[in-house]
C-alpha cells in the first residue's frame, strides 16, 4: 500500500504507513522515486472528520473553486482553471491559504450554482457524506484542503514485480514501476495493481519452479498487535507535521534540511518497536526519510514534485529516476 499516513492531511487509510517500502528497504532494497508524492487538491477539511475525497468529477461536472473572499481564484493561476492538473490546484490553494489570516484557513469548492437533483444523482455517495457532517453541498459550501494521495515511487521494480532483492517482489502503490512519472493521471493505480499484481504473480509461480534465491540476515519477526503506546504516536505527529510543512506541496532546500536532520532525530524514538502501531511509527520515520532525502537530491521541479528554489524542469540532470540504495542516492 502508500504512505500517505507520512502527512498530517491525508486521504489515505491508517493503514497506509509506508511498510512495504521501508521493509523493503531495510533489507536492501532499491527504493526509486520517492519525492514524487500526489496530493489530491480536495479533501473535506473539518475538525474531526476524515480528510474524505472529494472527487475531480465535481469540478468536471461545474464546481468552482472559492477563497475565503468568496473570489474565484483559479484562472489567475492556470487557463484551465478549476479544470487545471492537481499539482497546479493543489499550489494554487496552498497559495491562498498563506494569503489569509485567519488561523485555521480553507479554501471552498461550490456546487450551489448546479442543478440540486442533478447533483444528488449524480455524487450520491459525496451527498450523503458530507450530510454526515452537516454539510449540504447543493445549497452550502463545501471546506477543502488538499491532503496527500498517492506515492508515485516505490520499491523499485522491472515490468514484472521483481525487486533488485532476489525473491523479493512489489506491486501496487508500494511498487515503483515508473508507469506514473512524476504525477500519476487519476484512476491509474487501480490498473497498476491489477496489472503488475497479475504479472508478479505469475514470475513467482515460474520462479518458485527454479531452485529458491535465498536472502540471508534478515531480522527475526517480531509482535505485530500489541498494545498501543502513548509515546509514539507523539513522535508520529511530529513526523506529520514536520512533512506537512517541509516535505509537502510547495519544498524549498532549507525546509527540507531542516526535515531530514529532524526525521534523524526522531529515530531514536522510534527505533525499538513492539507492538503494531511502534513498527508503523519506525516505518514512517524510514519512509518519511527517504522522500525527505529524495526531495532535496532533486534540484528542479517536476510533476508532483515542487520546488521554490528550482522551480523548473532540469532535463540534463534530473529526466532521470532517483533510486536510493542503503546510504546512496543516485539518479538515472
Ligand atoms: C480515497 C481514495 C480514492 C482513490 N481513488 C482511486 C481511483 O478512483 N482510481 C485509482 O486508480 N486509484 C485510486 N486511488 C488509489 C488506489 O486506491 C491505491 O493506489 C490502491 O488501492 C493501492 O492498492 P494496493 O493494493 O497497492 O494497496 P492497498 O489497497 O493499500 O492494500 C495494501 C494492503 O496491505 C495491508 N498492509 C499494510 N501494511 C501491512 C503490513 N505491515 N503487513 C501486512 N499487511 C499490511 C493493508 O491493510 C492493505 O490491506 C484512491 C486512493 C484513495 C485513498
Amino acid at each position: 500500500g502508500g504512505m500517505g499516513q507520512l502527512y498530517l492531511n491525508t486521504t489515505n487509510p491508517s493503514v497506509a504507513t509506508g511498510d512495504g517500502v521501508a521493509m523493503a528497504y531495510r533489507a536492501g532494497a532499491e527504493v526509486t522515486d520517492l519525492e514524487f508524492i500526489q496530493f489530491h487538491p480536495t479533501a473535506l477539511y473539518l475538525k474531526k472528520a476524515p480528510r474524505f475525497l472529494l472527487s475531480e468529477a465535481l469540478r468536471g461536472e461545474g464546481a468552482y473553486l472559492r477563497n475565503m473572499e468568496m473570489s474565484r481564484f483559479m484562472a489567475k493561476y492556470h487557463l484551465m482553471a478549476e479544470l487545471a492538473p492537481r499539482d497546479v490546484v493543489a499550489r494554487a490553494i496552498m497559495h491562498e491559504l498563506g494569503r489569509v489570516r485567519a488561523k485555521d484557513p480553507v479554501v471552498y469548492l461550490d456546487l450551489t450554482h448546479l442543478d440540486e437533483s442533478h447533483v444528488r444523482r449524480r455524487f450520491p455517495r459525496i451527498y450523503k457524506t458530507c450530510m454526515q457532517y452537516n454539510v449540504d453541498i447543493t445549497t452550502e459550501l463545501i471546506p477543502i484542503r488538499p491532503a496527500a494521495h498517492y506515492a508515485m515511487g516505490g520499491v523499485r521494480t522491472d515490468l514484472d514485480g521483481r525487486s533488485s532483492l532476489p525473491g523479493l517482489y512489489a506491486a501496487g502503490e508500494a511498487a515503483g514501476t515508473g508507469v506514473h512519472g512524476a504525477n500519476r493521471l487519476a484512476s491509474n493505480s487501480l490498473l497498476e495493481g491489477l496489472v503488475f499484481g497479475a504479472r508478479a504473480g505469475k514470475k513467482m509461480r515460474n520462479e518458485l519452479k527454479a531452485p529458491a534465491a535465498r536472502v540471508a540476515g534478515l531480522p527475526p519477526a517480531a509482535y505485530s498487535n500489541g498494545p498501543l503506546s502513548v509515546p509514539v504516536d507523539a513522535s508520529i505527529n511530529e513526523l506529520q507535521t514536520l512533512m506537512w510543512n517541509q516535505v509537502g506541496i510547495v519544498r524549498n532546500a532549507n525546509g527540507l534540511k531542516e526535515a531530514v536532520e529532524r526525521l534523524k532525530h526522531i529515530e531514536p524514538q522510534v527505533a525499538r518497536p513492539h507492538s503494531r502501531r511502534e513498527f508503523e511509527a519506525r516505518n514512517l520515520q524510514i519512509a518519511g526519510l527517504l522522500v525527505a532525502q529524495s526531495a532535496l537530491a532533486r534540484e528542479e521541479s517536476r510533476g508532483a514534485h515542487y520546488r521554490t528554489d528550482f522551480p523548473d524542469h532540469n532535463d540534463v540532470k534530473f529526466r532521470k529516476h532517483s533510486v536510493v540504495q542503503a546510504e546512496k542516492i543516485r539518479f538515472e
